[in-house]
């Protein structure tokens, strides 16, 4: 075993340990002849009467624990994560007010957590070299040749006696030097990992940049080799994306490796395979890959051999040899936000990481977060603009439908149903917006008022169909909607309110010879439905799409010329502080899925309150528009990103108990804060849903006028927190929303 030369190993030492549970505070250990670990090792200890695996975060502490009990076992001896990522643990743990322990623990791998070694698994391939020898006498060996070409030149002895190539077939080959041995490792998908320099093997014709494209990669380029962190605000269909591939190929070509954030990886495939195609294989990191790829892509970045990551919030949180470039597209997306546990943003990690690491930040989007833009115009961050669709695609034209006092049939105007028409008929394609799942977000009786509730909620349930059901969103709670009142027994049940299966359903009627596809998270349970519906639409044939937000994402639709949007108010309504960003970020993505291609597209808000400023600010300026007044108001109200927040939050069976405590803790909270008065505790207040799975919601909301009042006060809790029985409490600074 390794042994530290600094330290004697010879005699009983501690360790001290970050162990992955809820406590803010570590532990310590003895250990005799184990060699000795560096920080940043695993190890194995008894907690309780478990056994865990923390990590190791220092040996010989000043001030050690007078009675510690043995170290189990060292898993390594030296530092797992990396300098880097160790020191972001740290920072983790101080910014997020969170358990080291517990930071540590998310960003090893599950199956290093539970003490995987962490060593990668190679696999032997057989591989094509340059070599070109005459193999016209040799029939089978020139079949080995072209079965490898046609497999990207390499295969396992596996594949090839599957394929039926013997044994002498490929050492006749590799005698002649046209087939080496070689090693892989794999990527997620079992193929094999692009090996370092193989971006221009794949080379593919390039469009020729736009003069707004290559002013904004001209500029980029200048940044690489340190901290830049750079907007590149860009209308959807911009060409934000062939900047990303310029700029992460001038990466790739000085060798170092690329991060790549990306929302929702399952809802962009188109994306995948766009990078796929420029670079060869790209590894994928997000939560539907198993433990066993997970580690594998891990240990693969840390050993430098992923030229490119793509992945969704926590591969932000991968160790790597040698990053040269972050990258995080659609940077406003609240997907980055982690919302519980360690509730870090993304998006905040990776500039972060990239201002420690010295390299170049690229947060892109067609309708950047005010944090985001605040940061820009302050001079944090760079800012370039793509104003105009590449490849000469125009933007669409914004139209609001005032729906006073008309006739809606299922969600659905006679003049929207009119347009609609038009559209089909020219040959076009029509999505119709509505971010609201299920058939019916309420189940009622008229005659006395008896309201479908989840009784662990206390939410309305909405009703679906096919099969149907009353669901509570809040907590999935699942029952069959009764049949009559079980408040008076009398009345007739009336489901009120929209869906995107009753809209489906309205449709469906009005167009009966339209193929109509509905995409939101009932519809689209498997990846492979998802894409053959994708695949579908794609083929451009007149059609009518249905979904939720999930269609808003990324996607590219060529033939849409229409957009409609069947209800905007309710989103400039919500209390959360934030509904009116997302609201109008929501609506500008969806927009941008029109007209993408030649066509020339229309967006419909269809909308009870013509009259109001941010909806038109919103569709008469832009998301520009928007902005101005939305920050305006942020500003006034005391608001981030003017000033930063923290939430804390606390339930319990009972409601006397959270309350109690979260009084406690604004007093802590207020006494830390001391006479400067720059730090501002509001609540506690019933949380916005003030009930979730019998479980009863408080808040308090902290603000201060900077960052360094605002995490002074707050360890004044996380330090020593009250004491808290019967309570759940966290905290989450910078929140995404109050809910
Ligand atoms: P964004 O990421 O801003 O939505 P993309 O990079 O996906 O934009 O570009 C939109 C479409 O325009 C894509 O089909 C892309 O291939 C194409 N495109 C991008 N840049 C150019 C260009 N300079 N010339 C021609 N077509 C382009
Ligand atoms: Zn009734
Ligand atoms: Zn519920």
């Amino acid at each position: 075993m390794p042994h530290n030369p600094d330290h004697p190993a010879d005699r009983p030492y501690l360790v001290r340990v970050a162990v992955p549970k809820p406590l803010p505070r570590l532990f310590d250990y003895v250990a005799e002849g184990l060699g000795v670990p560096a920080p940043g090792a695993r190890v194995r200890v008894p907690f309780g009467r478990q056994s865990i695996t923390g990590i190791c975060v220092a040996v010989d502490p000043a001030d050690p624990h007078p009675d510690p009990k043995p170290v189990e076992d060292l898993l390594d001896h030296h530092n797992v994560l990396g300098d880097e990522l160790l020191a972001l643990a740290h920072w983790l743990a101080d910014y997020y007010h969170h358990p080291l322990g517990e930071v540590l623990g998310t960003l090893l791998p599950a199956a290093a957590r539970r003490g995987a070694p962490l060593t990668l698994r190679r696999e032997p391939i057989w591989r094509l070299t340059e070599a070109r020898p005459d193999l016209r006498r040799a029939p089978r060996q020139q079949a080995l040749a072209e079965f490898l070409g046609r497999h990207g030149g390499r295969a396992r002895p596996q594949e090839l006696a599957e394929a039926g190539f013997t044994r002498e077939v490929i050492s006749g080959l590799a005698a002649k030097g046209a087939l080496v041995r070689d090693f892989a490792a794999r990527d997620s998908a079992g193929r094999d990992a692009a090996p370092p320099g193989a971006a221009s093997e794949h080379r593919v014709e390039l469009p020729t940049l736009n003069p707004e494209q290559q002013t904004a990669f001209d500029r980029l380029q200048q940044g690489t080799g340190r901290f830049t962190p750079t907007l590149l605000e860009g209308v959807t269909g911009s060409g934000k994306t062939e900047v990303y591939l310029r700029l992460i190929d001038t990466v790739r070509r000085a060798g170092r490796q690329v991060l790549v954030l990306v929302p929702e990886i399952a809802l962009t495939p188109q994306t995948l395979r766009r990078f796929e195609r420029r670079f060869g294989a790209a590894a994928t990191f997000h939560s539907n890959m198993t433990d066993a790829q997970r580690l594998d892509v891990w240990l693969r970045c840390r050993a430098g051999e992923v030229g490119i990551l793509i992945g969704t919030r926590s591969a932000v949180l991968t160790p790597f040899a040698d990053l040269g470039l972050i990258v995080v597209d659609e940077e406003h997306d609240g997907s980055f936000k982690q919302q519980d546990g360690l509730r870090y943003s993304a998006r905040d990690v990776a500039v972060k990481r990239a201002q420690g690491l010295g390299i170049p930040l690229l947060l892109g989007s067609a309708t950047p977060s005010l944090e985001t833009l605040v940061n820009a115009s302050a001079g944090r961050y760079g800012h370039l603009q793509l104003t105009g669709r590449a490849g000469g695609a125009r933007m669409p034209e914004f139209h609001l439908l005032d729906i006073r006092g008309h006739t809606l049939r299922d969600g659905i105007s006679d003049r929207l149903r009119r347009i609609m028409r038009v559209h089909l008929e020219a040959g076009g394609q029509a999505l119709v917006f509505l971010n609201r799942r299920g058939f019916a977000p309420s189940y009622l009786c008229p005659s006395c008022g008896w309201q479908a509730v989840c009784r662990h909620c206390e939410m309305r349930m909405t009703l679906h169909r096919k099969p149907e059901a009353l669901i509570c969103h809040h907590c999935g709670q699942r029952q069959a909607p009764p049949r009559s009142c079980p408040g008076c027994g009398r009345g007739e049940l009336l489901a009120v309110g929209l869906g995107t299966q009753r809209t489906e359903a309205g449709l469906e009627a009005m167009f009966p010879d339209v193929p109509l596809y509905r995409i939101d998270r009932d519809s689209v349970r498997s990846q492979r439905r998802l894409e053959a519906q994708l695949a579908a639409i794609r083929t451009g044939k007149p059609a009518i799409l249905v979904g939720t937000q999930m269609l808003a994402k990324g996607h590219h639709f060529p033939n849409v010329t229409l957009v409609a949007v069947i209800n905007a108010d309710s989103g400039f309504l919500s209390a959360d502080f934030r509904a009116p960003e997302r609201t109008a970020q929501l609506i500008i993505q969806v927009a941008g899925r029109a007209g993408r291609a030649e066509r020339p597209g229309e967006v419909w808000i269809q909308t009870h309150q013509p009259e109001n400023v941010m909806l038109a600010a919103l569709i008469e300026e832009g998301y520009p528009g928007f902005v101005e007044r939305e920050l305006e108001h942020r500003r006034a109200a005391g608001l981030p990103p003017f000033r930063p927040m923290a939430l804390i939050r606390a339930e319990g069976r009972e409601s006397e108990p959270p309350q109690a405590f979260l009084r406690e803790v604004k007093e802590t909270l207020l006494s830390a804060a001391g006479a400067a008065g720059n730090v501002e505790v509001l609540g506690p207040a019933a949380a916005p849903i003030p009930r979730v799975a019998d479980r009863l919601r408080f808040q308090l909301m902290v603000l201060a006028d900077a960052r360094g009042p605002l995490h002074r006060t707050l360890r004044a809790i996380t330090d020593s927190p009250p004491r808290a029985a019967g309570v759940r409490w966290s905290v989450d600074v910078d929140p995404y929303d109050t809910f």
